[in-house]
């Protein structure tokens, strides 16, 4: 009887549940889902088994088996490992097998030993988004909504004072922060608008300003973006079921802008969807973004457009990093907080706030990196999902399920 070693690829996952085992390879995204079986039971159990190191040994015997054969063809043409012959006077083959190295931070997040004098703790903070006001002379319908579902303006009687965003700017001066979205409402109908463009416009981080395409023109874009190279202008265009025209004459007027413009397509219909295609080409807009959100009534469009059936899912393609981020932490929101114009501070406007800007800033993060709140929010901590194969592979938990109060993405049956 001839024995031999077979050898997993380190950048292939093993996952299981009750019925199915599904093998993942990170580097070609190839994937075999296996029906549990007792004639592969020992083999992957073995494989599975962290102290074999990803190789196991079988022999020409257990070939005889089909639905062994088959397991086995199935690894080598889909290049998840390979076979060598075994020879007693060789040593085992060892292959170590994707499994992610936790820094110490995390292990001591882990361990509740947090160390409050480590003041590297305000590093994992990299973006904010700031809503100087939330006043706007606009009423959409979807004001409401979409501000849960992304960064997006939202309209308040609030307005954060002069000293409150200067306060804001010298914290942010103390940190890694790399990117400042300023939002509103209509960040021109700030008090101060003058001096708190003046005051971002000296940081030397990547700000983003946002607007409602009805706010800008190319006088308004010029004085945001002056000659600063860190800054762009993220134009909201919407409701895309109207205004079709304006937004062709004002893309037109703002063509001098083009690199440091971000147009942003909201698709809550099969129209908006249609006209934002039209915009896109017409166009050829190249710096731009889309986000299928929720309006209030079309959860006929998200099942269709946003929500991931069968086949979707197992198009998902990620790599091993993307893995190991979703094991751990989410990455919808980790690193990033947003200041309301009332003060409060959010890591998720769908929850309560963490905090206020009178609050001490590490502290706050401190709390954020103790708990399983947003940034460490994974699917397994949703119910469905935590028994689903498929629970590292779907994105992160979203801030749409949140809204909806839906524990998944996918259209579960
Ligand atoms: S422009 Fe923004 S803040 Fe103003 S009403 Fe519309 S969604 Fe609300
Ligand atoms: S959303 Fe959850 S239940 Fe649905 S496929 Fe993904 S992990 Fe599974």
């Amino acid at each position: 009887m001839n024995k031999f070693w077979l050898c997993m690829k380190s950048s292939v996952f093993i996952w299981e549940d009750d019925k199915s085992i599904l093998f993942y390879n990170s580097d070609n995204y190839e994937r075999i889902l296996q029906e549990r079986h007792v004639s592969i039971k020992a083999i992957v159990d073995n494989l599975i088994d962290p102290s074999n190191f990803y190789s196991v040994l079988f022999s020409d015997a257990d070939m005889m088996d089909t639905v062994f054969e088959k397991f086995i063809n199935s690894i080598l043409e889909l290049e998840f490992g390979y076979i060598c012959q075994f020879d007693e006077n060789r040593e085992k083959p060892i292959i170590v097998p994707p499994h992610y190295i936790f820094p110490r931070s995390f292990n001591k997040r882990k361990n509740n030993g947090l160390d409050y004098s480590d003041l590297n703790i305000i590093n994992n903070l990299h973006s904010v988004v700031i809503q100087i006001t939330g006043r706007c002379s606009l009423s959409c319908l979807h004001c409401k909504y979409f501000h849960k579902q992304m960064n997006h303006c939202s309209k308040s009687e609030n307005e954060l004072s002069l000293e409150a965003i200067q306060t804001i700017i010298h914290k942010i001066k103390l940190t890694n922060i790399r990117k400042i979205d300023i939002i509103g409402g209509n960040i021109f109908e700030h008090s101060y608008f003058y001096p708190i463009m003046e005051m971002f416009g000296n940081l030397p981080q990547t700000k983003i300003y946002h607007s409602n395409f009805k706010f800008v023109n190319a006088q308004t874009a010029r004085f945001l973006l002056k000659d600063d190279s860190n800054a762009l202008l993220k134009i909201v265009a919407e409701p895309l079921e109207i205004w079709l025209e304006e937004l062709y004459l004002l893309i037109e007027e703002l063509q001098e802008f083009e690199r440091h413009l971000i147009w942003v397509f909201v698709l809550t219909s099969e129209v908006t969807l249609k006209n934002f295609e039209l915009l896109v080409n017409k166009y050829k807009i190249s710096h731009y973004e889309y986000h299928v959100l929720y309006n209030g009534e079309n959860m006929n469009f998200l099942n269709d457009r946003r929500f991931l059936n069968e086949g979707e899912i197992w198009q998902l393609k990620l790599g091993i990093k993307n893995i190991f981020a979703n094991q751990i932490l989410n990455r919808n929101y980790f690193g990033k907080l947003t200041i309301l114009a009332d003060g409060q501070i959010y890591e998720d406007e769908n929850t309560a706030p963490v905090g206020t800007i009178s609050d001490n800033l590490e502290n706050i993060l401190y709390s954020l990196m103790s708990n399983d709140r947003a940034w460490f929010h994974t699917r397994l901590h949703n119910g469905t999902c935590s028994n689903c194969i498929y629970k590292f592979l779907c994105p992160p938990p979203s801030r749409l399920e949140k809204l909806l109060q839906r524990e998944m993405i996918c259209i579960h049956p």
